[in-house]
Parts: structure tokens; sequence; C-alpha cells
């Protein structure tokens, strides 16, 4: 094929991608969350294929991207569950997980919280001291995994970098001999050891310091027969981003651990918890336009929508890619993108967007991991609907809220005021 043609050709599937996109935007009405599954399975088995080990075990950090649908599909591609709740431990069971294959590993709950998980026989990942003694005074014999802070400093800004000095989450490296002495006379059994640096690291090379650091530090611990990295894997969200090789990363990783089974003597279980790099990409938020406002300063382009259904330009400060679906021909303007919520939501400042004109349909790139998740009701907006396109076929996975939806929980019995 000429090169030409070739190009016509993605020029037309790219033109089918958009038009498939308005019409569920038509079908379901924007606000909308659509999930591409074809993408979810691509990213699934690059993650899987990178990496050359025998017994590696991946568990989606479901926080990311939580809909019931979504974790069948997991389940159905024979991938295991991080959850960081009892509630994410339900919703995986009901899922179809089995409970060995679902990893728990929480930050600050209960030891109330954490006998509930022990009861539904999920494994367990004790990040605190007070805990792991309750933990050898109450169950001495229940295999454990131990989440450890490295304290290297990695990830993409400060709230989502997890593995530094200040971080509340893992026990400190520095307190190894606190921990021993607690596992030696509790006898507690560690089945294995559990770190994750944060996310959004880029460097393959810094994934390498953490793997060559709690393999050391795996030295110490004789019964484990699992090593659990957590994540931390970057994904691009605007066209020049760096993100993590995952392919270098899955080399570097697989010599490092296949040395060290060696070295010990010993088939150990790899587990890693991806959660951004498998969803991600696969998800594009719709929204229309409500109205245009022509400043002296910039030209404000108001979506039906706001940061209760998607938070992380706000929150982190974000980049997410804004197409007009509506118009893609369009010359090229500059716009700032904001929400209908009565607090400043910018979700775009500066942008060159093709001609944007009321009622079109905006798409949100990268919509897929902590977006739907971290939506709310703020202003007493409805949650919007999620769509799973997959073999040519969509999927309405969750309805929009309705009205009712809003004040279900709310009792109605009468006060005297
Ligand atoms: C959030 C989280 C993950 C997933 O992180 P990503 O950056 O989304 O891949 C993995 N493990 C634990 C313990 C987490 O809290």
């Amino acid at each position: 094929m000429s090169s030409a043609l070739i190009y016509a050709f993605i020029c037309y599937f790219y033109c089918f991608l958009k038009f498939m996109y308005l019409e569920l935007a038509k079908k379901y009405q924007a606000p909308l969350y659509v999930y591409d599954g074809d993408i979810i399975i691509k990213k699934y088995n690059e993650f899987r294929n990178a990496f050359k080990i025998k017994n590696l075990k991946i568990h989606y950090a479901m926080k990311a991207l939580s809909n019931i649908h979504i974790l069948k599909l997991f389940n159905h591609l024979g991938s295991g569950l991080d959850c960081v709740s009892i509630e994410e431990i339900l919703l995986g069971l009901k899922a179809g997980f089995k409970p060995e294959s679902i990893i728990y590993t929480p930050n600050g709950v209960s030891f109330e919280e954490y006998k509930k998980a022990i009861n539904l026989n999920v494994k367990i990942t004790i990040d605190n001291i007070s805990i792991l003694e309750k933990i050898g005074q109450e169950y001495p014999n229940l295999p454990i995994f131990i989440r450890l802070n490295p304290h290297l400093m990695a990830g993409g800004n400060s709230k989502i970098s997890v593995g530094h000095i200040d971080s509340k989450f893992g026990i400190s490296i520095h307190q190894m001999p606190i921990i021993k002495r607690i596992i030696k006379n509790y006898t507690i059994n560690v089945e294995g050891i559990h770190i994750h640096t944060g996310s959004d690291i880029i460097e393959s090379e810094v994934f390498e310091r953490v793997a060559r650091l709690i393999l050391h530090i795996a030295d110490e611990f004789e019964n484990i027969n699992s090593i659990d990295f957590g994540s931390g894997f970057k994904v691009k969200y605007k066209e020049n981003d760096l993100e993590t090789d995952i392919k270098q990363v899955g080399k570097t990783f697989s010599k490092l651990i296949n040395d060290y089974c060696k070295k010990r003597n010993k088939e150990l279980t790899v587990r890693f918890e991806p959660g951004k790099f498998l969803v991600s990409e696969a998800g594009k938020f719709l929204a229309k336009v409500n109205v245009i406002k022509q400043t002296t300063a910039c030209t404000f382009v108001a979506v039906n929508s706001g940061f209760n259904h998607l938070i992380r330009p706000m929150f982190y400060n974000a980049y997410h890619k804004i197409e007009n679906l509506s118009n893609p021909k369009g010359d090229k303007k500059m716009y700032s993108v904001v929400g209908y919520i009565c607090e400043s939501d910018t979700f775009a400042e500066d942008r060159l967007i093709n001609d944007v004109r009321e009622g079109d349909i905006l798409a949100f790139n990268n919509a897929g991991a902590y977006c739907f998740s971290m939506t709310s009701n703020y202003n007493s907006r409805l949650k919007p609907a999620e769509i799973l396109w997959l073999n040519g076929k969509d999927y309405l996975i969750r309805k929009a809220d309705v009205f009712d939806d809003l004040i279900k929980n709310q009792t109605d019995i009468e006060i005297e005021f």
C-alpha cells in the first residue's frame, strides 16, 4: 500500500471514531463517559507481555475506574484486583473475582475493617505498626503483606507522590528493626512485601532503583513467597508527554527478579497494581457546549459539566486534551474551557481548539482513570452515564443519575422548626 493510501485509511478510521462518539452523545446525551474496551484489552496485554516472569500477577487498581462491567472485563482477562476499601472488595467479589486474587492495600482504616476483609479471605497488606501488632495478637498465622515506604521521591506531583519521607503510606524502611521484632515476637507469617512509590513515574531508572532497594530488603524476610511492586506507571496526556516505557521497565524488572529468584532458589510471585496505565487512555468524557462568552481577555466555553464530573484538572492541575468532535475541520482558536459549577472550575486555559459553537460536543481525552470514580453531586448536579464500547457495540454500563438519586437517602421526617 502506498503511504498516501495508508494515510487516507488512518484519517478515515479517525473520522469514523469521531463520528461514533458523536453518535453516542446523541443516543445517550452528553455529559457522558465512554470507555473503549478494546483499548483496555490492548493495554492489559501490553503490560502483561512486557514482563518475562514466570509467576506474574496483575492486580488492577480498581479505584481508577470501578464500574462492575469494567471489573468483569478485567476478571475475564485473568487480572486480579487491588482494593483500598471494604466496599471495593465487596464490589470485586460481586464482579466474580476469587478472594485469593484480591489484594487489600488500604491506608488508615480501622482494625474492624481489616477483620471484615480477613473474613472475606482476601490478601491483606498492613501499612502501619499499630495494625501489625493487632494482627500479631489476633491472627498470628494469617499470611500477610507488609507495605514499606522506601522514601524515594518519585511521582508527577506532591499529591500523588506517596513514597517520600512525609508520606502517610507504608511503614518506613528505617523502622525495619521494630518490624522485625514484632514479626518475631508474634511469629507473624509475612507472605510478601509491598511497595507503591506513587503515580506518574517516567524514568524506568526510578523503577529500577525501587526494585533493587526492595529486593535488598526482601533478603530480611525468610519466608516470603511474593513481592508486590505496586504501580506508578505514567501515561501520555498530550502529544509530547513522556510516558513510562513499559517494555524497558519489563525488561529491567524481569532480569532483576529472575536473578533474585535464582539467588534465593525460590519462585517468587511478582505482583503489580496498575490502574491508570490500564484504563486512562480508554476513556473519553463528552460534554456539550452551553454558552460561549467573549470577554476582552479571552473566550470562555462553558460546558454542561464541571468538577462534579471531572475533577482532575482542578485537583491535580492535570492536562486533558480537548477536541471539538462537532467541528473537527474548523479553524483553531484559543479558548478557556470552564464548567457550570459555581466555583472556579476551569478545565483548560488558552487551549487551541477547532472553532467552537454553542451545542457542539467536546471530548476530554484520558478520561478512563480517576475521572468517573471521583465524580460527586456537588451543586446538586446529576452524575453522567457510562458506556462501554466493545467489539463494535455500545453497552450502557451505568445509567445517568435522575433527580430521585439526589434525595433517596434524605429522610422525609417532619421536623418542627
Ligand atoms: C492507587 C494505587 C495504585 C494504582 O496507581 P496508578 O497510578 O493508578 O497505577 C496501585 N496500588 C495502590 C496501593 C494504590 O493506592
